[in-house]
């Protein structure tokens, strides 16, 4: 039975479980010590010391780090606990670059937020001789700007940990540490995987996403140009977050309405590319498992996975299913398809991608996703640009009335919706693979079992006379757990579901920032994932095959699924990539 620990913490006596920290523990006693480097499950290190408290010991200590012991007498909230707290921010912006006003984290930064919470105005008291940095942005998805660093190390854990790829670490000593890249190379010459997981731990301005929002005001307002824009299933599960809506509102008519009043000439939607994927890779791994294809088959449509298996695990490239992503399909198909329809010039098309997602950046300009010279896709922005780019244009969002997608390429079905959450993209494929292969409709579509956020599901399905081993992963580290047990023959499957983020696209390097005190209490994955599973579960169609738009395109356009023109515009290659040993 799990040891209780009786302690009292400012005044209000508490019982834990042995184990716990005093910051954990302080929460049930409703006091709230400020943090900044701390970020649960990902970095408790204490280095920051911003949490610290009295126990009466003759130091104080980091409650982060620190675990109760019986009946000990917690203060956090003293005279001099204020003054240390105060000290250490005012150290921190002795070296920061305090351009709060153009900074892309002004109102919701962590160090700016607790100076105004702590009265601490500027940093004046320590001002002295400040680092110089170069800005890196020379990779297409992440800007990395240290002088804004506060050297918290959570991007290091994330990157390490979660990702488990390592290509950021501290370098330097005392004043000197700062955030690097071995040798001081740029990201791009890392095998970093564009993630951005980085990105949504980082409580300052130091790490961003690329921003291409000026790219894109730029062709809306040329009138050459015709204006197609796509937004991910992810993203209308976490759009709503920058307008002050709950978390896990879905905002989908909001959206597509905002999207009009930009100036988009045409506004389509991924979802009907993510019912297509699972056309062709339902297809495929009916191909691949009744002709002695190689199994098991992974899924492809995240490309921070694409590229950390081309660099880790070239072993499996055989593996990936060879379906371009959604958004590169429904590009792809708006550069012939619609063009055609339309009697438009492919090159005066410019496709926009809104996606949870930053290594979506770095795919888009993959040369091989491309056709006749084209990109499939021009531009990428992620979910916080767009949100930008909606106050930008003094659109009032959440007054916005609810509007549908163009047709021809905007109608989606319940399981391209869920393609946004970790086991969706599993789930819709088994709801059609399922007819393909036994000729039937299932009655429950509902697979739950490859639902919700642990890092590795399992599960075996029964189709017709086939028993389907499936295994779901998220995040790079749990990949490469699941590809190791695969690889020494512990495992065995058909079938693998790889999302590159942990949660799944809903938690994408491209989402809105949560602050660590709110990550602390809510599952952000589980939240918006339960936007994304509404959604389906009110479609009155579920099943990809079931898409009329669907339908169409194939009789119309594309013929069959993995037909020649399907593979020619729908399908792509991998490269075995150098991989960087930490
Ligand atoms: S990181 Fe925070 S404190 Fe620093 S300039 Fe940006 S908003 Fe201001
Ligand atoms: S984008 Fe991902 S792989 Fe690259 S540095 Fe950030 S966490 Fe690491
Ligand atoms: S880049 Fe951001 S997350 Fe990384 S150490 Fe600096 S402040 Fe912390």
């Amino acid at each position: 039975m799990e040891q209780m620990i009786p302690l009292t913490i400012d005044g209000v006596r508490v019982e834990v479980p042995q184990g716990t920290t005093v910051l954990e523990a302080s929460r049930k006693a409703g006091v709230k010590i400020p943090t900044l480097c701390y970020l649960k499950d990902i970095n408790q290190s204490g280095s920051c010391r911003m949490c610290v408290v009295d126990t009466g010991a003759r130091a104080f200590q980091a409650a982060c780090v620190l675990p109760v012991t019986k009946d000990m007498v917690v203060r956090t909230n003293t005279p001099d606990l204020r003054e240390a707290r105060r000290v250490l921010l005012e150290l921190i912006l002795s070296n920061h670059n305090k351009q709060c006003l153009s900074c892309i984290r002004s109102q919701n930064c962590e160090l700016q937020k607790l100076c105004k919470d702590l009265g601490v105005e500027d940093g004046n008291d320590f001002a002295g001789v400040m680092n110089q940095y170069e800005i890196d942005d020379f990779s297409p998805s992440i800007v990395r700007d240290n002088s804004k660093c506060i050297v918290c190390r959570r991007c290091v854990a994330a990157c390490d940990k979660v990702q488990e790829v390592g290509v950021i670490g501290a370098t330097g000593r005392g004043f000197k540490t700062s955030i690097a890249s071995p040798w001081n190379l740029h990201l791009s010459e890392m095998a970093c995987i564009n993630c951005g997981q980085c990105i949504t731990v980082c409580p300052v301005g130091a790490l961003h996403e690329k921003d291409d929002t000026s790219l894109v005001w730029q062709y809306l307002a040329d009138p050459t140009k015709h204006v197609v824009v796509q937004p991910a299933p992810a993203v209308r599960a976490a759009l709503g977050e920058e307008f002050g809506l709950p978390m896990g509102t879905s905002v989908t008519g909001k959206m597509a309405a905002a999207l009009r009043r930009m100036g988009f000439d045409r506004v389509f939607d991924t979802d009907f590319a993510a019912d297509l994927t699972i056309m062709e890779e339902a297809t495929e791994l009916v191909d691949r498992v009744t002709n002695g294809g190689v199994l098991p088959m992974i899924t492809s449509c995240s490309p921070g996975w694409i590229k950390f298996c081309e660099h880790y695990y070239p072993e499996f490239i055989p593996n990936l299913s060879s379906c371009k992503s959604p958004h590169e399909m429904e590009g792809a198909l708006v550069k012939s398809y619609y063009a055609e329809k339309m009697g438009l010039d492919p090159k005066d098309i410019v496709v926009v991608s809104v996606m949870p997602c930053t290594a979506k950046k770095y795919e888009a300009q993959r040369p091989e996703l491309s056709n006749g010279g084209l990109p499939d896709v021009d531009v990428v922005i992620t979910t916080r640009e767009l949100a930008r780019m909606i106050k930008e244009a003094g659109i009032e969002f959440t007054m916005l009335p609810d509007e549908g997608f163009d047709d021809l390429l905007g109608e989606s079905t319940g399981a391209g919706v869920i393609f946004g959450a970790t086991g969706g993209v599993m789930e819709a494929a088994l709801r059609t693979a399922y007819t393909f292969i036994t000729g039937n409709e299932l009655e429950d579509v509902n697979f739950t079992a490859v639902r919700g956020v642990e890092g590795i599901k399992e599960a075996t399905v029964k189709v017709g006379d086939l028993d389907v081993s499936v295994a779901v992963v998220s995040s790079t580290s749990m990949a490469a757990k699941l590809l190791d047990a695969v690889k020494a023959g512990e495992k065995n499957y058909t079938f693998i579901e790889v999302m590159g983020c942990p949660g799944g696209c809903v938690n994408g390097g491209g989402q809105p920032i949560v602050d660590a005190s709110v990550r602390a209490k809510v599952d952000i994955r589980t939240e918006r994932a339960k936007a994304l599973y509404n959604e389906d579960q009110a479609k009155t169609l579920r099943k990809s095959h079931l898409n009329p738009e669907i339908k169409k395109i194939y009789d119309e356009f594309l013929g069959r699924p993995n037909s020649h023109k399907a593979h020619k515009l729908l399908h792509t290659k991998y490269t075995v990539r150098p991989k960087y040993e930490k």
